[in-house]
């Protein structure tokens, strides 16, 4: 199968940049994946996904988008993929609607008409449709600067999703957004996942985002510093945790040092269960205990370690 994205061994080094911006990365995405790009700020993320959309040539490397080079078919590449970045692009000036409208001819998907009850069937259906699936309704309607950040961004949606795009990107999508619309957006993008099969590539600071991901990429000074599921790039850095208390607790350190296990004293006791169970390890203690919990790694424990690991 044709990867949705593929990197070779990109390098983007601006003309006056005296490193790489982007240096050597390689990696792909399988249609119909969601697929996070993380990192901190100077990673190289924009201008990875700049390279990815046709804004940027890189230096060197190849990518294809749907098997289409993004240098040789550039017009290929523009035609499937979607774009929705943290700044909002909209023209406050006009509707919503004349905002998708405007986009639709640029992409050649409609005949201009100048009014919306002149535009042909087809383009009032699907705008119709995409409106009523955003939550946005008859508010497409409206002066953009009479909407919410929130509708706004839904607007930017509608609008990258009307030349059926196959590969979506979304930089920092839910910035500025309350927790009511991230969530009403994240249903929303899942809900086009399973309907049209759309890659996702999101780029977000928000690593719980990212939990969901079948695979994330995390980038460092241009270089990839970890690839894979959420779980296999947590499993290689971070262990469960089991977090112990006793009123005898002079008996309990005595039982985990017998046990040979790994662990601190934060207050309570904190087992690092390194391929144990916590079942393994509660099993072999006998005292009487007053406090029992586990605690899974979050990705966010993951990228704090591998971005410390590559500082040191
Ligand atoms: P991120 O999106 O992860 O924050 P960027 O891709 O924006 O990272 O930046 C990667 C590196 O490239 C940074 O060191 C940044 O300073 C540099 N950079 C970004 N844009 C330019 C530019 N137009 N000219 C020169 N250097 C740039």
């Amino acid at each position: 199968m044709t990867p949705a994205i593929e990197v070779r061994d990109l390098v983007k080094r601006y003309r006056k940049g005296t490193t790489n911006a982007v240096d050597g990365v390689t990696f792909d995405v399988e249609p119909g994946q969601f697929f996070a790009l993380l990192g901190p700020n100077g990673a190289g993320k924009t201008t990875t996904i700049a390279i990815l959309t046709t804004t940027l040539t890189p230096t060197s490397g190849t990518v294809r988008i749907s098997g289409h080079d993004v240098v040789r078919e550039a017009s290929m590449v523009r035609n499937q993929v979607g774009i929705i970045f943290q700044n909002p692009s909209l023209d406050m000036n006009l509707t919503g609607e004349e905002n998708v409208r405007i986009h639709a001819i640029l992409y050649h998907l409609y005949p201009y008409r100048p009014l919306y009850r002149l535009m042909p069937g087809a383009y009032r259906h699907q705008l119709r449709e995409l409106a009523d699936v955003v939550g946005l309704g008859a508010d497409v309607f409206k002066p953009v600067k009479r909407l919410s950040g929130g509708m706004q961004r839904k607007l930017e949606i509608i609008r990258g999703l009307m030349h059926h795009p196959r590969v979506l990107f979304l930089d920092e999508p839910t910035s500025g957004l309350d927790t009511v619309s991230r969530r009403n957006l994240w249903q929303y993008i899942g809900e086009l996942r399973r309907r049209h099969d759309i890659t996702i590539c999101l780029t977000t600071h928000q690593l719980n985002e990212a939990e969901e991901a079948d695979r994330v990429c995390i980038l460092d000074h241009g270089h990839v510093v970890a690839l894979g599921t959420p779980r296999d790039v947590k499993g290689q850095l971070v262990h469960d945790r089991l977090y112990l208390d006793a009123d005898d607790r002079a008996a309990l350190r005595r039982r985990l040092l017998e046990m040979k296990v790994s662990f601190n004293e934060e207050g309570a006791f904190v087992v690092d269960l390194d391929g144990l169970t916590a079942h393994q390890v509660i099993r072999a203690i006998d005292e009487p205990l007053t406090m029992l919990r586990t605690e899974s790694p979050t990705l966010e424990d993951a990228y704090l370690r591998i971005l410390a690991a590559g500082d040191a």
